[in-house]
C-alpha cells in the first residue's frame, strides 16, 4: 500500500462527546471525511485513505457517470406515487437480465434491512410458518424482526435467542473440505429436523451465501446445495441475504448463490445497488409474491434511486468491474496471506473478490482473538 493508509472496519463510540448528537452516533473512526474519490477518501487534514470499509461505494465513490445519471434524473423527476415512469421500467429490464428467470417478481425499497424484513414476510406468509433457521453470529438487519432473528444480536437482546429461531452451525471449512462438508451438512441437517420434531418445522431459512457479517466465512463448495435441499423438503423456502455480496462483490457473478449452483427462493440485495444512494430491493418467484397482494413503499423505487441504481448496474457491466473484483481481490489476497509470514498476529486471511476478512489473533496455532491489538489496527 505504500504511502496510503489502510482503513479497517472499527465501531466505537466516540470518547470524549462535545455535544448530544455525539451520544447517540456512532463513527467508525476518527477520521473527518470532507471528501471522496474513486476508492480513496480525504479528510480534513488533507489525508487520503485507502477505504477499505465503504461497502456500498461499489464502483467508486462519486462515480461521474453515477453522478450524471443522478443530476439528469433530479432535473426531471424525483418522487411519484402510483404512475409509471421510464426511468423505473428501464431499471426494471436491466435488473431482469440479471437475475434468475424464476425471481420475476421486485420489490423496490430503502435499504438492506427493509429489504430482508420484507424477505422474512414473504417467506413467513407463503410458508404460513414463524420459525426460521439463522447461521451461528448472523446479522440480517437494524429493524426489530430482524434483531430478533440475526443471532449476533442474542446476547444484547433482554430475553437472548427466541424459541423461534433455530441456529445452524457456521460452516467454517478448515482442512479437509469432503469431511468439513459433510459434517456441517449433518450440523444443518440436525437442527432442521429438531425443529420438525418438536412440532415448529422451519419455514424460512435466511442466511447469507459467504458469510460476512460472521467475518467471511466460505462454506464448502456443496453446502447450500444439500442444505436448501433439506429446508425444502421439509416444506420449507430459502432466503439469501446478499446485501453485502451481491452484485458482483465477490468476483465473476453477480451473485455469490452462482458460485453454489443454487436460486433461492427469494434474494435480497442492496448497499452496493446504489453506490451509497440509499436502496434496496427483494426478488421472488411470482408464486411466492402472491402471498403479498398489496405492497407500498413511499420511496421505494422513486426514480432517482431507479436512474443511480441503473447508472450503477451500467458501470459494473461497461467497466468488467467483476472482473476486476476478482483480480484485484486475488492480489490484495495473497498480499495480505504474504504478511502472515511475518505478523503472527495475523491469524487468517479469508475472502473472495473484494470481500475480505482477516482474523487479528495474539498467535498461531492458538489463535485466541487479539482484541486490544485489533482495536488498535481498527483505529488506526
Ligand atoms: N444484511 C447484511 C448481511 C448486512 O451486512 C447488512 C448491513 N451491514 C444488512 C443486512 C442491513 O442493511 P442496512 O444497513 O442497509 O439496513
Amino acid at each position: 500500500f505504500n504511502d496510503t493508509s489502510v482503513m479497517m472496519q472499527a465501531r466505537h463510540q466516540f470518547s470524549t462527546p462535545s455535544d448530544n448528537w455525539c451520544q447517540v452516533h456512532f463513527a467508525d473512526s476518527e477520521i473527518k471525511v470532507l471528501r471522496a474519490s474513486k476508492q480513496y477518501i480525504y479528510d480534513d487534514l488533507g489525508n487520503e485513505f485507502l477505504d477499505c470499509v465503504s461497502s456500498s461505494a461499489h464502483v467508486g465513490h462519486c462515480h461521474p457517470h453515477v453522478v450524471a445519471a443522478g443530476h439528469a434524473q433530479m432535473l426531471k423527476l424525483w418522487t411519484t406515487q402510483g404512475f409509471l415512469n421510464d426511468t423505473y421500467s428501464q431499471y426494471m429490464k436491466k435488473l431482469m437480465d440479471i437475475l434468475p428467470e424464476s425471481l420475476s417478481v421486485v420489490y423496490l425499497v430503502n435499504s438492506g434491512s427493509e429489504a430482508t424484513d420484507l424477505a422474512l414476510r414473504l417467506g413467513r406468509l407463503y410458508t404460513k410458518r414463524h420459525d426460521v433457521a439463522v447461521f451461528e453470529s448472523s446479522y440480517h438487519g437494524n429493524i426489530s424482526s430482524l434483531v430478533d432473528i440475526s443471532s449476533k444480536s442474542f446476547k444484547r437482546l433482554p430475553q437472548g435467542k427466541k424459541d423461534f429461531v433455530h441456529v445452524i452451525p457456521l460452516p467454517r471449512t478448515r482442512n479437509n473440505i469432503e469431511n468439513d462438508q459433510a459434517e456441517f451438512c449433518n450440523e444443518a441437517q440436525k437442527v432442521i429436523q429438531k425443529a420438525s420434531q418438536n412440532g415448529t418445522p422451519v419455514g424460512v431459512f435466511i442466511s447469507e451465501i459467504v458469510v460476512a457479517a460472521a467475518g467471511v466465512v466460505i462454506p464448502p463448495p456443496n453446502y447450500f446445495k444439500t442444505v436448501y435441499q433439506m429446508v425444502r423438503s421439509q416444506g420449507g423456502i430459502c432466503i439469501a441475504d446478499e446485501v453485502q455480496t451481491g452484485l458482483g462483490r465477490l468476483g465473476g457473478d453477480f451473485w455469490a448463490f452462482q458460485g453454489y449452483g443454487v436460486v433461492p427462493d427469494i434474494l435480497a440485495f442492496g448497499k452496493s445497488q446504489g453506490n451509497g444512494f440509499p436502496m434496496a430491493a427483494v426478488v421472488t418467484t411470482r408464486e411466492i409474491a402472491d402471498s403479498l397482494p398489496e405492497y407500498m413503499s413511499t420511496y421505494g423505487g422513486n426514480p432517482l434511486a431507479c436512474a443511480i441504481g441503473k447508472a450503477v448496474l451500467e458501470v459494473i457491466i461497461n467497466e468488467k468491474l467483476m472482473y476486476s473484483a476478482k483480480m484485484v481481490g486475488k492480489f490484495l489476497l495473497e498480499g495480505l496471506r504474504g504478511l502472515m509470514s511475518k505478523h503472527p498476529t495475523i491469524g487468517d486471511v479469508r475472502g473472495m473478490g473484494l470481500c475480505i476478512g482477516m482474523e487479528v489473533v495474539c498467535g498461531r496455532p492458538d489463535m485466541k482473538p487479539a482484541t486490544n491489538f485489533a482495536n488498535r489496527v481498527l483505529y488506526l
